[in-house]
């Protein structure tokens, strides 16, 4: 009996198994499709400059409006594009997407958008964005590139190296999540950012940790002896967004300040947005 339990539980997992990879691989098909077949939207989520008391730039994020699944979050297909090779592809819609945008819309206004750690693997990213700016008409300071921190790991010279030759451009580049990484601020010192972004999980306490909020303090310091501007991602509290002001912190972003919205309503509803009500 145990031998036959063992036998078909094997041969379950392998049908499992089978229809995982199968999934898989059906995902991947309709994603190359979904590009071309304008099935991704691009929604933006503002960050608030504390000095300025106003949005000064957005962050472009993808989602995907697939015919019979409905909305699917970028978690979800991010690493099946990254896995089967054709990231850039994607990532090039979504930087000229989100240049024309923010051009034609947000005059004034930055946008961020995110890249993948392989986009950095072949030498073709500057001429990637270089095109974008070209084609949306978008002046290269208003844009800015979020990378992780484990993208610094895994070819240090050589990200320096491209990192440099955008900068040159004018395009600013932020660290993503930062401290959920394996790089350690030594190691981040080494390559040329403009900013960092807090991770959420660090924001999320600070209101009823006092340990959490002397981290956040000391990572504000910490980047700002480093001339870098620190944005707080994940801020959804007025008493967050107080704290953080007065931890004198550069950016917030965050449902409090403004969930993730399509432009057009994005545009609509700028002006009523919490942070920016405060001082009109
Ligand atoms: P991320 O770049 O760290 O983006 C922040 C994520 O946190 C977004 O999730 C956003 O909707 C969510 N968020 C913002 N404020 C709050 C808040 O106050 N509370 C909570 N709980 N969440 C908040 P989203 O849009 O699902 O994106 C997830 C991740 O997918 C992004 O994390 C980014 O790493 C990746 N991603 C999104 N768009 C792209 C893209 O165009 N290219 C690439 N390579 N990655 C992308
Ligand atoms: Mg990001
Ligand atoms: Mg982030
Ligand atoms: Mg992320």
């Amino acid at each position: 009996a145990t031998k036959n339990a063992g036998r078909n539980g094997w041969m379950f997992y392998q049908r499992e198994m089978g229809e995982k990879i199968a999934q898989r691989q059906e995902m991947e098909n309709e994603l190359r499709k979904a590009i071309h077949e304008e099935q991704l939207r691009l929604v933006y989520q503002p960050r608030y400059d504390i000095k300025t008391s106003r949005v000064t730039s957005l962050e472009a994020l993808v989602r995907w409006e697939h015919p019979r699944q409905g909305q699917i979050m970028p978690d979800r297909f991010i690493p099946v594009a990254e896995e089967a090779g054709f990231i850039s592809e994607l990532s090039d819609w979504v930087m000229l997407t989100a240049c024309r945008d923010v051009h034609d819309l947000f005059p004034g206004l930055s946008v961020s958008v995110n890249i993948s750690a392989v986009e950095f693997k072949d030498g073709a990213l500057y001429g990637r964005v270089q095109r974008a700016l070209k084609l949306s008409g978008l002046e290269s300071t208003r844009m800015e590139i979020e990378v992780t921190e484990n993208a610094m790991l895994l070819n240090p010279e050589k990200t320096i190296q491209i990192m440099n030759e955008i900068r040159v451009l004018g395009v600013k580049f932020l660290i993503d999540d930062f401290g959920t990484g394996y790089a350690s601020l030594g190691q981040l010192r080494r390559f040329p950012f403009d900013g960092i972004k807090l991770d959420r999980s660090f924001i999320m306490p600070i209101e009823t940790c006092p340990d959490a909020r002397d981290i956040v303090a000391s990572l504000i310091n910490l980047g700002k002896a480093c001339s870098l501007d620190i944005t707080a991602e994940g801020v959804e509290s007025k008493g967050q967004m107080d704290l953080l002001s007065q931890m004198k912190c550069d950016v917030l972003q965050g449902y409090y300040i403004g969930r993730p919205m399509p432009p057009e309503q994005l545009k609509k509803v700028m002006p009523e947005l919490p942070g920016v009500q405060d001082v009109l």
